[in-house]
């Protein structure tokens, strides 16, 4: 299939652009490059450098790749800046999508996967997250998300669009060969902090509340390999169905303490990362984990990365090699 990718030259987008040339598709990529770096799209993709919010950008683009799918990951992903600026967001991530989903109606595209995350539901009083529990974000990220779910539902019932929302977990690790990693400005995901600690770029790693109600006392989430979600995605892409809007948990259905992944980096390393317990981070719910037994039936997929140092090491192999990250502008 031909393919267009918006946020291809992101961490879970340019993992997936990988994925999706492997299985034989020819990929075009559309990103503004704000966050994304141009060294993170492979370089049999091709890349138009463009923003979603500019409508003619978009259409344009749409209509020269002239794509039988579009897989959409541009968007905003910080939940605390969200929470300072609600308007950055819901332009980022509601607007950016309208004018997408505008472009994809006129070019007659039929088929859409979308990055949706866990954050869409309510904080759960019992786990694992299933798919129909109740949505009820907590944050303006969340809702963005949500809302762009929505609009998926309602442009399948009205002109027929088929499209499958992946719901995220925590998104971890880096390519198995090394080429390819996760490089957030500023950096706030718990791994890659951690390495950072390792690098000796950072003192200590600041575990965020220990009297959670938890085994351990800190939060449980649940770490996806980058590849195993790019794998989810060529999959997802292949299983669309005309007129429908799907919402399927992609997580490994396991669960792991901040504890536990410190230890994990620790072994991974074999460096001491020191750590000091610091207050909880506002809206951080105590456990999140996915039941996946939605998407393994839907779309035959499974993860292979199950064990949690073996993903702590393929991120450490990527910052060792690259500690500061893609070069600037790069
Ligand atoms: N966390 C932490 N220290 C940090 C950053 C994160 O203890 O410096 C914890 C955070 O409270 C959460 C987990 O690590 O329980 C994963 O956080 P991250 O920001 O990576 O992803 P989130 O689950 O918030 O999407």
């Amino acid at each position: 299939m031909r393919v267009f990718v918006t946020g291809g030259a992101g961490y879970v987008g340019s993992h997936c652009v990988r994925a999706l040339l492997a299985a034989g598709h020819a990929v075009t990529v559309f990103d503004n490059l704000v966050n994304g770096h141009r060294a993170a799209v492979d370089p049999r993709a091709e890349l138009v450098v463009g923003d979603l919010l500019d409508p003619v950008a978009i259409r344009t683009a749409l209509q020269r790749a002239a794509p039988e799918a579009v897989l959409h990951f541009a968007g905003l992903i910080n939940v605390g800046e969200s929470v300072q600026q609600p308007l950055l967001y819901y332009r980022a991530n509601v607007l950016s999508s309208m004018n997408l989903l505008e472009a994809v109606q006129e070019a007659g595209v039929r088929r859409m996967v979308f990055s949706s995350t866990c954050a869409v539901y309510r904080p759960p009083e019992r786990l694992p997250l299933v798919e129909d529990m109740p949505r009820a974000p907590i944050s303006p990220y969340g809702e963005t998300k949500l809302a762009v779910e929505w609009l998926l539902a309602d442009c399948a019932a009205a002109w027929g669009l088929g499209s499958i929302s992946l719901r995220y977990f925590n998104a971890s690790g880096a390519a198995a060969d090394g080429t390819i990693g996760e490089g957030h400005q500023p950096e706030t995901h718990l791994i890659p902090l951690i390495l950072q600690v390792a690098l000796g770029q950072r003192s200590e790693i600041a575990i965020l509340g220990d009297d959670y109600p938890t085994p351990d006392g800190t939060c449980i989430r649940d770490y996806i390999h980058v590849e195993d979600l790019a794998a989810a995605h060529v999959a997802a892409v292949g299983a669309i169905e005309p007129g429908r809007a799907e919402f399927l948990n992609v997580g490994t259905g396991i669960g792991h303490s901040v504890l536990a992944v410190i230890k994990a980096a620790r072994s991974a390393t074999g460096h001491a990362i020191p750590a000091k317990v610091v207050a909880r981070r506002p809206g951080d719910p105590p456990a999140l984990y996915a039941d996946p037994r939605r998407v393994r039936e839907r779309l035959g997929w499974a993860p292979r990365w199950t064990d949690l140092q073996e993903v702590v090491a393929s991120a450490w192999r990527w910052h060792q090699a690259h500690p500061q990250g893609y070069a600037k502008g790069g």
